[in-house]
């Protein structure tokens, strides 16, 4: 991809040059002597948190399915292929593992699967390799952090665990509602402590994260990682919905960063 001059969020016409994409773009200022300067488009406000997705976003979904897989003991690669179908069909994950198992009950499996040991895990080796960076440096720089995902209440004391450089940590299952309900969304704004439109929302998956955020008017990026980020990264709908559009976690950091 070429690299391209990109807005900073602060409209700062001598933005770095990076490879993060814009999903809106601005008229630039000022561009013909003796006329007054253009309007902008857009005035995007300020950021002040950054709340982020947890499946793919931060943590890698390999353990996970692979638990599930063996679980129900079917290669781990038929687990995966099926999840992407399910997904790529719009239909709920949880699906793939009902094709595998015709009326399997999620919540009844899943209880089998920690008394017998094998529930759920999540370590160091489960975060995406520039997480802890990212966020790091986010959070010293003045930014909110939020972490905030569809997951278990597990899922939510396992990252707690790892101390994450993160304000608040929260997941679905604790707060009683899940995206893409717009009191997920309203939730996340409560624990930015900010209004929603100083919020920028990153996720992977378009239905679950960026649409559903824009609509509760957080500001939102999309992350191209795993297989939603990548099957979606190109979509029209993303392109023009997304105010950011990014491939790493380090990416969306520093740029946020010099647009303070
Ligand atoms: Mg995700």
């Amino acid at each position: 991809m070429p690299r391209v001059r990109v807005p900073s969020l602060t409209l700062n016409d001598e933005a770095p040059v990076c490879e993060i994409r814009p999903g809106l773009r601005r008229v630039r200022r000022g561009a013909v002597p003796g006329r007054a300067p253009l309007r902008r488009r857009y005035d995007r406000p300020v950021i002040r948190a950054v709340a982020f997705d947890v499946g793919e976003t931060l943590t890698r979904d390999d353990r996970y399915w692979a638990a599930w897989a063996d679980w129900l003991d079917v290669p781990r690669h038929t687990v995966s292929a099926l999840v992407g179908a399910v997904v790529a069909q719009g239909r709920d994950n949880a699906e793939a593992l009902r094709l595998v198992r015709p009326g399997l009950d999620l919540v009844a499996e899943r209880a089998a699967m920690e008394a017998a040991g094998r529930g759920e895990r999540l370590d160091e080796d489960d975060l995406h390799p520039d997480v802890r960076r990212a966020l790091g440096k986010l959070r010293s720089a003045g930014f909110r952090v939020v972490v905030a995902g569809n997951q278990t209440a597990r899922a939510g004391e396992l990252l707690r665990a790892l101390r994450l450089p993160a304000d608040v940590v929260a997941m679905s299952a604790e707060w009683g509602v899940a995206k893409p309900d717009p009191l997920f969304f309203a939730q996340v704004v409560g624990a930015a402590g900010c209004p929603a439109g100083e919020v920028l929302y990153v996720g992977d998956h378009p239905h679950h994260d960026l649409f559903p955020a824009k609509a509760a008017g957080l500001q939102a990026a999309h992350l191209r990682r795993g297989p939603w980020g990548h099957l979606w990264a190109d979509d029209p709908d993303v392109v023009l919905t997304a105010d950011l559009r990014v491939d790493t976690l380090l990416d969306l950091a520093e740029h946020l960063i010099a647009g303070r």
